[in-house]
């Protein structure tokens, strides 16, 4: 039997297990949530008695991701986890050490089904959906880690922008952002979070429903249709009006911007004329542009402009009255992009290379 994932309990849930599972009192589960939250394992309940710490250890499990490899990068500080499943499965993630806090990408799901042409993620298509906990898990372990250096300092900001579409994992992700915003748990602000989606328009309408103050981001990638096509495959399910009446619609239900994402991809969507496109398309709407130099995936033939087309993208917008930014590339040195090192680990192992 699959041992239970503590961290994806609710409070009530845990309560539950508690005097029902363990015929504990109540009290025992505010002491193990406390534990929980600050990344504790069972064995490190202090707090609980000798047996009750091994009758837990036999139906439960604290937190079910485990940081298998850090890599800090040595340009700006940026560090990437790499995280041991218990079945055996990794994830990754990246932590971003900004002056307005910390921020950690967090992986969704093992792989990823929607089959975009750029992304490392999704080149061997969708392993399977995280658990609540797993996702949580990712958070906290990071948590663990950073304050085994720093004791004041804790991941502030998260970006569901990992490996993944959050919204085909449409439970556990909701789960997870109402988890991590619990008083008693991580107690992370909702407005501290961005979903990042491919455009699953009705998956966007059901989570706009939910009243959840996230920021949306919209991996849009091109001015119209007939560009989006060639690099994703979701844009044959949804047009793009569809799409962008999604954003509009989440935009009034939340009253939060829209930030769309665009990678620059050389000769595909890069040109001025794209800019004035898509500027004209997103005219009206409450939104900002991250303009992203694509990272070069050694599998696909795609690459990022040169830096002037990319600047003269940006010039273009602007002079339109759309709000954009470049962004800037974090971690440069250690595979810092998405799926990238799970990949690079992956393949090392199977040519016998890997030391992890
Ligand atoms: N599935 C979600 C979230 C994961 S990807 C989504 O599609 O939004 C996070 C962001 O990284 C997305 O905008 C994705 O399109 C982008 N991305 C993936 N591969 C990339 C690459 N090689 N270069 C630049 N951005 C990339």
């Amino acid at each position: 039997m699959d041992r239970i994932q503590l961290l994806g309990l609710t409070g009530e849930e845990l309560e539950r297990f508690v005097t029902d599972e363990l015929k504990q009192p109540r009290y025992r589960a505010g002491q193990i949530a406390d534990w929980l939250a600050r990344g504790a394992d069972i064995d490190g309940m202090t707090n609980l008695s000798a047996p009750l710490r091994a009758r837990l250890l036999e139906l439960a499990v604290a937190n079910p991701v485990r940081i298998q490899g850090a890599f800090r990068s040595k340009l700006d500080d940026t560090e990437k986890f790499l995280y041991a499943l218990p079945d055996g499965n990794l994830i990754e993630g990246v932590l971003m050490r900004y002056h307005h806090g910390d921020t950690l990408c967090v992986s969704t799901q093992v792989g990823c089904r929607m089959g975009c042409a750029f992304c490392a993620s999704t080149l061997e298509g969708r392993v399977r959906d995280l658990t609540a906990a797993e996702i949580l898990g990712q958070v906290v372990a990071v948590n663990r880690h950073i304050q085994a250096e720093q004791p004041d300092r804790r991941v502030h900001n998260i970006v569901l922008m990992g490996s993944g579409e959050p919204l085909d994992n449409y439970d556990n992700v909701v789960r997870f952002l109402r988890l991590v915003n619990a008083p008693k748990g991580l107690n992370i602000s909702l407005r501290n979070i961005s979903l990042s989606t491919c455009g699953l328009v009705r998956r966007m309408y059901d989570f706009a429903a939910e009243g959840l103050p996230v920021t949306l981001s919209l991996s849009l990638h091109a001015p119209n249709d007939e560009i989006r096509r060639k690099i994703m495959p979701v844009a044959n399910a949804y047009g793009y009006e569809e799409v962008l009446a999604a954003c509009k619609y989440y935009v009034e239900k939340t009253g939060r911007r829209v930030i769309f994402e665009y990678a620059l991809i050389r000769d595909l969507n890069s040109d001025v004329r794209h800019a004035e496109e898509l500027a004209r398309r997103l005219r009206g709407l409450r939104c900002h542009v991250n303009l992203i130099p694509l990272n070069d995936v050694k599998e696909r033939n795609l690459a990022a402009p040169d830096r002037r087309t990319v600047e003269a993208f940006l010039k273009r917008l602007e002079l339109k009255h759309i709000s954009a930014t470049i962004r800037r590339e974090m971690g440069a040195d250690i595979e810092g992009a998405c799926g990238q090192l799970r990949r690079k680990v992956l393949s090392d192992m199977e040519s016998g290379t890997g030391n992890t």
